[in-house]
């Protein structure tokens, strides 16, 4: 779904969308939708910005980071943007400052992209580490065993997995 600004009455409007989760999925290489996704929201333009504030539902799921399961997560985020429309857009001044906020896929100066702004909004509300329990004990490096469900006899030298975030760090 596109909206168009210079379709909008008033300089306002709303919208509402209910997403199947097949029309977004793959939101990326490791969420999905596993229910529809409802967005709403309204757009304002003022002078030339355009604001936009809406709300969306649905239900993900993402890999755990240790063994790979899959975990079910509930989204449910508001979200706040703005984006500078029209002939201002072109003018680098003002792009330079608005960098941060805007996302050439979502906004192209005239028009906004709802399905975008809905995949990077639902990206936005999953946690970069996603854990199927907060003390999962992930896979062997060696034979791939879950280590929460069976064990393996292979030699390790293994760190504790609530370590491995640190070390990676180094
Ligand atoms: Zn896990
Ligand atoms: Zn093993």
């Amino acid at each position: 779904m596109r909206i168009k600004l210079e379709n909008l009455e008033g300089g306002k409007g709303d919208f509402a969308h209910v997403y199947q989760p097949e029309e977004l999925n793959p939101v990326d290489e490791r969420v999905n939708l596993t229910e529809p996704a409802s967005v709403t929201g309204k757009v304002r333009l003022s002078g030339h910005q355009v604001f936009v504030n809406g709300h969306i539902d649905t239900r993900t799921r993402v890999e755990c980071d240790r063994c790979l399961k899959p975990v079910e997560l509930p989204v449910s985020t508001d979200f706040t943007l703005e984006y500078i429309s029209g002939r201002d857009y072109e003018s680098s001044e003002v792009v330079e400052l608005t960098e941060e906020q805007m996302s050439l896929a979502v906004f192209n100066g005239e028009a906004l992209d709802i399905d975008e702004i809905a995949k990077e909004q639902i990206l936005l509300a999953v946690p970069t580490r996603m854990l199927c329990r907060e003390d999962c004990k992930g896979l062997c490096p060696e034979c791939g065993t879950d280590r929460n469900t069976g064990e393996c006899n292979c030699i390790t030298n293994d760190i504790d997995p609530r370590w491995a975030a640190l070390k990676e760090l180094r």
